[in-house]
C-alpha cells in the first residue's frame, strides 16, 4: 500500500513551526469543528486533512467538536455519518467526541461576565430594526436605544430570557463594541437568541442559544486549541473571535488562521445544495458514487490514501480557486494502479465459439494480479469452448487502427491464446449475435510465427464466468462550475449513470468483497458495491477510468 502523502511547505506549516521554535506552544492542539447538518463533502475532506493533519505531523492533538448551536438543522445521524467519515479518511479525534452543546452553561456564565463588565446588553429592536440600525459598508450604525441599559437591568432581562419569560426573537443578547465599526460583524453582533428548540443533547432545557460567533472562539479556547484553522470566509470574523475572548475570563486565546475552501470542478461544495439533490430524489442518497460527498466517493472506490494525497496536492493557501476534477481523478488512478488486482470483466458480452477447441475440455491459465508487482500473487482464468468478448471489441470490418478483432483477422485474448474469427452470426434485425472463431494452440505465451494478431482483449469463459451488474458513473454536472448556474440543478448530466445487468466477470471475482477495488482491464477502476454487492449478487461500480490502457496492455502480452 502507498504509505504517506507529501507534506509540503505551506503558511500554516510555517506559522506552527514558528510557534513550536519560540516556545510560544509546546505542542499542537487542533480541530475539526462540523456543523452535523448533512454529510461531509471533498471540501471537508481538506479541512479534516488540514487539522488532523497537522496534528499528526507535530505529535500534538485534533479534536472533532461537532458545532450542534443551531438545534433545527442537526440530526443525530448526521453525526454518526461523520464520526465514520473522518474515521475512514484514516485519523483518529483525541478523546471523546466533543460538542459545543456541551459548553452550554459555560458560554453562559461567559455571557453573564460580558454584561457584567458592561460590554452586553439586552436589545429588543425588531429583526428588521436591527437591521435598519445596523448600517452597511458605506454608512455606519447607530446605537439601539437599549444600549445602555444598566448593567443590573441587563443581567435581569438576559436570566428572564432563559428562565422563558419572552417570546422567541423579542429580546437578544448583544455584544457592545462598536456600531460604526468598518467590519459589519463588530457592530453590535448578537451573542444569544431566545429560540424554543428541542436540541439532540440539551433537550429542552435551553430556550435560548448562542451564536455560532460567540461559540466558536470560547469551544476552541476551553479545549486548549492552538490553531484554529477555518476556511476564509471566517476572516472578517477574527476581530470578533479574538474580541470575545480577550474580553472574558479565560487563559487560553488560540489562534483563528483561514485558508481558501476547496472547489472541485463539475460537482457542488454546498451541504445545502447536496441537501436538495437528495431530497428530490436526483440521486440515490447522500452516499451515491456521484456525489462530492465523503461517503460518496468511498461507495465509488475512491481509498482514503487517494483523498488525503489529493486534498495535500491542491495546496494550503489564501488563494481562492477551482481545481479540476481531472486532479482528483489522477490521484485516484495513481493509488489504484500501484494497488488494485487486475481482472477481466466484460461489460457487454458478445458469444464467442472456438470450432477447434476440445468440447468439454477447461484449460487452467495462471494470470498475474498486478503485471508489475508479483507480490500481489496470481489467479486462474479458465479456458473454454465458448467465451465472451465485449460487443465493442469487435467489427465486420475496420481501418489499420483498429487493433481488435476484425473479420479474418487475429487477435490475442489477454493471457490466453490467439484467436481467429471465421464468421459471424446475426439475428433476423441483422444484430451480431455470436462469432465462430478458431483459437492456435500454439500461441500461449508465445507470439505465432507466421501472422500477427491485431492487439489484445480481454475476455472471460461462458463456463467460469458469473453475471454482474456494473454501474458506469460519469460526472454529475455537464459544467464545471454548477454552483454559479442560476438553477444548479438544470446542469445535471443525465448520462452520469449507465447501468450495465448483463456483464460477465471472471471467476475470481466471485470472491470479491464489498469495497473491495480491481483494474477490470481495459475497462477502468471498479470497487465491489459497499451495500448491494454480495457473492450472490455481484454488483461493481466504476470508480474511474483508464486514462490510456491500449499501449501499456499491449507491451505487457508481447
Ligand atoms: P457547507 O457550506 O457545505 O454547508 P460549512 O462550512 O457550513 O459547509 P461546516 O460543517 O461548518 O460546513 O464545516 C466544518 C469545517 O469544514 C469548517 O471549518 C469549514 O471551514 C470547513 N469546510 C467546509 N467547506 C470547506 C471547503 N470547501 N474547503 C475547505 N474546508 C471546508
Ligand atoms: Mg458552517
Amino acid at each position: 500500500m502507498s504509505t504517506e502523502v507529501t507534506k509540503p511547505a505551506n503558511f500554516i506549516r510555517h506559522i506552527i513551526e514558528a510557534d513550536l521554535k519560540s516556545g510560544k506552544h509546546q505542542s499542537v492542539q487542533t480541530r475539526f469543528p462540523p456543523e452535523p447538518n448533512g454529510f461531509l463533502h471533498v471540501g471537508h475532506a481538506k479541512s479534516i486533512c488540514i487539522n488532523f493533519g497537522f496534528a499528526q505531523d507535530y505529535n500534538g492533538q485534533c479534536n472533532l467538536r461537532f458545532d450542534d448551536t443551531n438545534p433545527a438543522k442537526e440530526e443525530s445521524a448526521y453525526a454518526k455519518a461523520i464520526a465514520e467519515d473522518v474515521k475512514w479518511l484514516g485519523f483518529e479525534w483525541s478523546g471523546e467526541v466533543r460538542h459545543a452543546a456541551d459548553y452550554f452553561d459555560k458560554l453562559y456564565a461567559y455571557a453573564e461576565e460580558l454584561i457584567q463588565k458592561d460590554l452586553a446588553y439586552v436589545d429588543e429592536l425588531t429583526a428588521e430594526e436591527v437591521k435598519a440600525y445596523r448600517g452597511n459598508l458605506t454608512q455606519p450604525g447607530k446605537n439601539s436605544p437599549y444600549r445602555d441599559r444598566s448593567i443590573e437591568e441587563n443581567l435581569d432581562l438576559f436570566r428572564r430570557m432563559k428562565a422563558g419569560e419572552f417570546d422567541d426573537g423579542a429580546k437578544i443578547l448583544r455584544a457592545k463594541i462598536d456600531m460604526a465599526s468598518p467590519n459589519m460583524n463588530m457592530r453590535d453582533p448578537a451573542i444569544y437568541r431566545i429560540k424554543r428548540q428541542h436540541h439532540i443533547r440539551t433537550g429542552d432545557k435551553w430556550c435560548i442559544y448562542p451564536t455560532y460567533d460567540f461559540t466558536h472562539c470560547i469551544s476552541d479556547a476551553l479545549e486548549g486549541v492552538t490553531h484554529s484553522l477555518c476556511t476564509l470566509e471566517f476572516e472578517d470574523h477574527r476581530p470578533l473571535y479574538d474580541w470575545v475572548l480577550d474580553n472574558i475570563t479565560i487563559d487560553c486565546h488560540p489562534q483563528q488562521i483561514e485558508f481558501s475552501r476547496l472547489n472541485l470542478e463539475h460537482t457542488i461544495t454546498s451541504k445545502r445544495k447536496l441537501n436538495q439533490l437528495v431530497t428530490d430524489g436526483l440521486v440515490k442518497g447522500w452516499d451515491d458514487p456521484r456525489m462530492p460527498t465523503i461517503s460518496g466517493m468511498r461507495r465509488r472506490g475512491f481509498t482514503p490514501f487517494a483523498i488525503r494525497d489529493f486534498v495535500m496536492r491542491t495546496g494550503v493557501t489564501k488563494k481562492v480557486h477551482t481545481v479540476e476534477m481531472s486532479v482528483l481523478e489522477n490521484s485516484v488512478r495513481e493509488d489504484l494502479g500501484d494497488n488494485a488486482p487486475r481482472a477481466m470483466a466484460v461489460l457487454n458480452p458478445l458469444k464467442v465459439t472456438l470450432t477447434n477447441y476440445p468440447e468439454g475440455k477447461i484449460e487452467e491459465l495462471n494470470a498475474p494480479n498486478h503485471p508489475q508487482n508479483e507480490a500481489m500473487g496470481q489467479r486462474t482464468l479458465y479456458m473454454s469452448k465458448t467465451i465472451y468478448i465485449d460487443q465493442d471489441d469487435f467489427r465486420e470490418s475496420a481501418n489499420k487502427k483498429y487493433k481488435r478483432l476484425v473479420l479474418g483477422k487475429a487477435v490475442r485474448l489477454r493471457n490466453s491464446y490467439v484467436i481467429t474469427c471465421d464468421k459471424v452470426i446475426k439475428d433476423n434485425d441483422d444484430n451480431i449475435i455470436e462469432l465462430v472463431c478458431t483459437y492456435d494452440e500454439k500461441t500461449l505465451g508465445k507470439n505465432p510465427e507466421d501472422y500477427k494478431p491485431k492487439g489484445v482483449i480481454h475476455w472471460v469463459s461462458e463456463t467460469h464466468s458469473k453475471p454482474a451488474t456494473v454501474r458506469l458513473y460519469d460526472r454529475l454536472f455537464n459544467i464545471p462550475n454548477p454552483g454559479s448556474a442560476e438553477d444548479f440543478l438544470s446542469t445535471l448530466n443525465p448520462e452520469s449513470l449507465i447501468v450495465l445487468s448483463n456483464a460477465r466477470v471472471e471467476m475470481s471475482l466471485a470472491n470479491a468483497k464489498p469495497e473491495d477495488t480491481f483494474q477490470f482491464e481495459r475497462e477502468g477502476y471498479f470497487c465491489a458495491d459497499r451495500f448491494e454487492h454480495s457473492s450472490d449478487n455481484l454488483v461493481f461500480n466504476r470508480t474511474v477510468t483508464l486514462r490510456d490502457s491500449w499501449a501499456k496492455i499491449e507491451a505487457q502480452d508481447k
